[in-house]
């Protein structure tokens, strides 16, 4: 689905699918440099980062690994609480792997906080964060973001993944969702 295809949902175009795709593998160079010969074990947060870690990994040149978690946040409508139910674990091991979180979009942080915490009890060699967006809440709230895709604005966004009641997630680019969407 292309971003014209759905431009009268949308508010504001911020990136189109080139802009996403070159800086993702901008990011996949530095995963390249900063694990060559490590093999990392990429963590995939479902169903959002689908779309990231897809283009992320095949854009690596490095061999890695890919798993994937699915979680709830409990907590009402668009705000995060922070607690967080894992509804679907990983297969394999992260004891002494070199971890790398794949996370769509982080807001407040607090979904991010508890995966880090959460997979750190378990005895990773090291665990790092790359992800497609951050809000300025979190930048607050400095969780640490290793690789990321773009800072962008607080609105609530769609599409590379992210979805509003399960639409847009097949949208190339990512736009702001208009109010008129959701009122
Ligand atoms: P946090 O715990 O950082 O506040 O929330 C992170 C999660 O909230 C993301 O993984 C994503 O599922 C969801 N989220 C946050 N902001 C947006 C947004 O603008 N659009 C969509 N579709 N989901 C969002």
């Amino acid at each position: 689905m292309n971003l014209d295809d759905v431009r009268s949902d949308l508010s504001q175009i911020l990136y189109t699918e080139a802009q996403i795709q070159a800086r993702v593998e901008e990011l996949a160079a530095q995963v390249d440099e900063d694990y060559a010969g490590r093999d990392p074990l990429l963590v995939g947060i479902l169903n959002g980062a689908v779309m990231m870690m897809a283009d992320l990994s095949r854009a690596l040149t490095i061999h890695c690994e890919m798993d994937w978690m699915a979680i709830s946040s409990y907590g009402s409508g668009i705000a995060s609480s922070g607690v967080v139910r894992i509804l679907k674990d990983m297969n394999v091991s992260v004891v002494d792997r070199h971890v790398l979180i794949v996370e769509d979009i982080v807001d407040t942080g607090l979904t991010l906080s508890y995966l880090i915490e959460n997979l750190r009890s378990r005895n990773p060699a090291s665990i790092e964060v790359c992800a497609g967006f951050r809000k300025p809440e979190a930048a607050r709230n400095h969780v640490h973001v290793k690789y990321l895709g773009f800072d962008i604005p607080s609105d609530f966004v769609v599409g590379y993944g992210l979805d509003y009641a399960g639409r847009y997630r097949n949208l190339k680019g990512l736009g702001v969702l208009s109010p008129s969407v959701y009122s």
